[in-house]
């Protein structure tokens, strides 16, 4: 292995992407050393490249979907060994001893919850050091380029799908078809939910139905809450589009007791008209993601039901094009940077 890595970093809040070369660094005690093979760039590293989350510590090399293989392991590691396929995601380490910690639910940690591209150098390289239990196991039928976007986009809609109490066979919409749309569209599917897709315009009628829509309502053309009662009511509307406007227009279309899952980001407030929500018994309820276990859990289904991301592959060394690719909307629909 050569003692040399690049590495792209952002020098600054809102500054350009650099290339630059470093030591490979070492793993300390707990720590593991991943040889990137593949990151998905996430609308989130705009928290990084923009400087909105607070106290990032710059120059910070930006990525929380890597997937790539164990290098190298650090004192005390135990049940991961080098050469094993992994995925790193959001969830990139916790305090282990805060009320949510010792409850198990460490994607909540109130103390010193740690993303990958955010608290440390996260995918952007050639390699990433991470805490041991952060990682999932990659199944030998996905790819590195189709792992990198399930660790966060995939388990993103994966987990809160299957935590929202919808059955097989009820009425499930996805809000939003772009880079999370697109994986909530097939798990619901495949979950064997009765599936809606919701998005603006008629041309895309086909794809969602290769994404495993059963029906499909164009929001510009069409009222979606009116639509959503003629289908009798959504158990669950996953919300994955950036619109708070377009959340608070599909909040009708909730069955009795339907709830709404909020994982997209808007940058202004959500209007609820309350009444809507207390004689049906709506909620809405946001969800972080979730821990190493659940992105693991994501990769299996993924790998048996058939569930893969649609990308748009872009060499490291071009880091900063695809980031601007993905902020642009117009990729179809994740951009995955590959180490070669
Ligand atoms: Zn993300
Ligand atoms: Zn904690």
């Amino acid at each position: 292995m050569s003692s040399a890595m690049r590495i792209v970093r952002v020098t600054r809040p809102k500054g350009p992407f650099d290339l630059v070369e470093q030591r490979v660094p070492e793993p300390g005690p707990g720590m593991v050393r991943i040889k990137v093979e593949a990151c998905g760039i996430c609308h989130s590293d705009s928290m990084t490249k923009e400087g909105i989350w607070p106290g990032i510590q710059y120059p910070r090399a930006p990525g929380h979907e890597v997937a790539g293989v164990i290098d190298d392991i650090g004192a005390g590691v135990a049940g991961w060994k080098a050469g094993q396929r992994v995925g790193l995601g959001w969830h990139g380490g916790h305090c282990g001893y805060c009320d949510s910690c010792r409850r198990g639910d460490f994607v909540t940690c109130q103390v010193a919850v740690q993303v990958p591209g955010i608290s440390y150098d996260g995918g952007y390289a050639d390699y990433v050091i991470a805490p041991a239990g952060t990682l999932a196991a990659i199944p030998d039928a996905l790819s590195a380029v189709e792992a990198a976007p399930l660790m966060c986009a995939g388990v993103t809609t994966f987990n809160p799908l299957r935590h929202s109490g919808a059955r097989p066979g009820d009425l499930v919409a996805v809000l939003g078809i772009g880079g999370l749309g697109h994986l909530g569209l097939q798990f619901a599917s495949k979950m064997g939910y009765r599936t809606v897709a919701i998005a603006r315009g008629q041309d895309k009628i086909p794809l969602m139905r290769q994404l495993g829509a059963q029906h499909y309502i164009d929001s510009d053309a069409s009222d979606p809450a009116a639509e959503l009662v003629k289908l009798g009511g959504a158990r669950v509307i996953l919300a994955t589009a950036t619109s708070a406007k377009a959340m608070s227009a599909v909040l009708g279309g909730l069955g009795v007791g339907g709830k709404l899952i909020v994982v997209g980001l808007p940058n202004e407030p959500l209007e609820v008209p309350v009444v809507s929500l207390i004689m049906p018994r709506r909620s809405i309820v946001g969800w972080p993601s979730g821990s190493s276990i659940d992105s693991q859990d994501t990769l299996a289904f993924a790998a048996q039901a058939g569930v893969r991301p649609m990308t748009e592959v872009v060499p490291l060394e071009r880091a900063a094009e695809g980031y601007e690719r993905m902020m642009s909307g117009k990729a179809r629909f994740r951009v995955v940077l590959t180490t070669g």
